[in-house]
């Protein structure tokens, strides 16, 4: 499917200002947007400084359609989602995510409040390269309000499922990025009855204290926070605050997998069903399926793919437990069916409150499996996955996407990029030496096949 999409990826079309991103491609995203989804439609945009230029352009596409805009000003991503969600026609959030700060992009939102799925996602750029639009004449064009208070809703959709001051008594560190989070997530806490100590809390699109990936390096400042003020953790959070990472009480980067294990063993504990979740995920989360009676269903590797999966399992009929992916995305289904990093927030003081341990001895409790992630270049993608399912007989193998070929406690997947000529090759054992050896074994087939 992604193949065949020519602007926009698993999340969203972006790219550099002033190059692959301009106003007049936002205003002609605007107008298909229009075209296909008529009525009221809800907007926002991350920290960016590209933001207010690019949403004018949205406005104007909207506008032209005859839709009615509800500018709900600087947000999260979730926040739009849970905004939109049965209340709007669809939304368009301006935002790059976790890219650096020259990037921008949109992604859009359809009224169930999940992302634009692939079908329709081609029918829009069908418009945009046709320059096909219902465009309104002058007795029919749409206006435009400023409603930035509706953030609240979401504030307020979260709290309610954490009823009582949870957080009493726990100090936490909080640091969005400069991101659109700087408005929400301290709030958040602080309403759950948590002390609160923050780092690059002010909106900018400069982003003067670590870039909007949040990585282990770029957190050094929120780990020093952690230890200096004895917090219970600090959160971190990406560019539109769609994900939230961990430093546990030690100060130590909590890697993500174990996260989205962590905090799936919390809720599956009292929720059995499906935990749906990409290829690409730790076996971490089969072991938090077995101990809790729940089932692991496998998606191929985009978030999208996860939201829309479990909302098709609803439908069928089953239950649905959890959902998320290993980079700190996570998908809470009484909540809405999109990763939130507000929501994650929220739900690691439940969890602590709760255990009444510390997110370190949680962590260390969990089982050591060694993972390896390697990024290869290559021309020959597709030859590689096809060699690779092939030659392990041993090991059964899962074509969801690429071909992941698992055996006991190790496994691997290889998969082709969607968007550059490179090849991901995921690993991960019991053990370092294991997760080697197999990773060496793979090298050995392909390496003839890599640039
Ligand atoms: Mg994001």
């Amino acid at each position: 499917m992604n193949q065949t999409k020519q602007l926009f990826g698993t999340n969203g079309v972006r790219g550099i200002v002033g190059e692959s991103m301009t106003p007049g491609l936002v205003l002609r995203i605007g107008q298909a947007l229009g075209s296909m989804r008529p009525g009221t439609i809800a907007i926002g945009r991350d920290t960016r400084t590209s933001g207010p230029m690019l949403v004018h352009a949205l406005k104007a596409g909207l506008i032209g359609t005859g839709c009615r805009v509800v500018d709900c000003g600087v947000l999260p991503t979730p926040a739009l989602q849970y905004i939109v969600r049965d209340r709007f026609a669809a939304g368009a959030m301006i935002t790059a995510s976790h890219n650096p700060p020259e990037y921008n992009g949109v992604k859009i939102i359809e009224r169930d409040g999940t992302e634009m799925g692939d079908g329709e996602v081609l029918a829009l750029e069908g418009r945009l390269f046709r320059d096909e639009y219902a465009l309104a004449g002058w007795t029919g064009l749409g206006d435009e309000e400023e409603h930035p208070e509706l953030v609240e809703q979401y504030l307020s959709g979260i709290l309610a499922h954490f009823p009582g001051e949870l957080g009493r008594g726990m100090t936490v560190a909080v640091d969005p990025g400069s991101g659109p989070a700087s408005l929400t997530t301290s709030t958040l806490l602080e309403r759950m009855g948590c002390t609160v100590r923050a780092i690059n809390n002010t909106p900018d699109g400069t982003f003067p204290g670590r870039l909007p990936e949040p990585t282990p390096a770029g957190l050094r400042s929120l780990a020093e926070l952690v230890r200096e003020t004895g917090a219970a953790f600090g959160v971190a959070h990406d560019g539109d605050a769609d994900r939230a990472v961990f430093i546990d009480d030690r100060g130590r980067y909590v890697e993500e997998n174990r996260e989205f294990a962590l905090i799936a063993h919390h809720v599956c504990r009292r929720r059995q069903g499906v935990i749906v979740t990409p290829v690409s995920t730790s076996q971490l989360i089969e072991d938090v399926a077995a101990a809790t009676g729940c089932t692991v269903r496998y998606t191929q590797v985009g978030s999208i793919y996860v939201a829309r999966s479990m909302l098709a399992l609803l439908e069928a009929g089953m239950e649905v437990a959890f959902g998320g992916e290993g980079n700190g995305g996570l998908i809470y289904p009484d909540h809405q069916f999109c990763r939130d990093g507000g929501m994650t927030a929220a739900m690691m003081v439940a969890m602590l409150s709760e255990t009444g341990r510390p997110l370190s001895a949680l962590v260390d409790e969990l089982p050591p499996y060694h993972f390896i992630n390697l990024r290869l270049k290559t021309r020959h993608a597709e030859e590689i996955v096809t060699m690779v399912a092939a030659a392990f007989p041993d090991f059964s193998a899962d074509r969801t996407d690429g071909v992941r070929i698992s055996k006991g406690k190790t496994w691997a997947l290889v998969r082709r990029s969607g968007t550059e000529p490179i090849i991901r090759v995921m690993v991960e054992a019991e053990d370092r030496v294991g997760a080697e050896a197999m990773r060496d074994e793979i090298l050995r087939l392909i390496t003839p096949l890599l640039d």
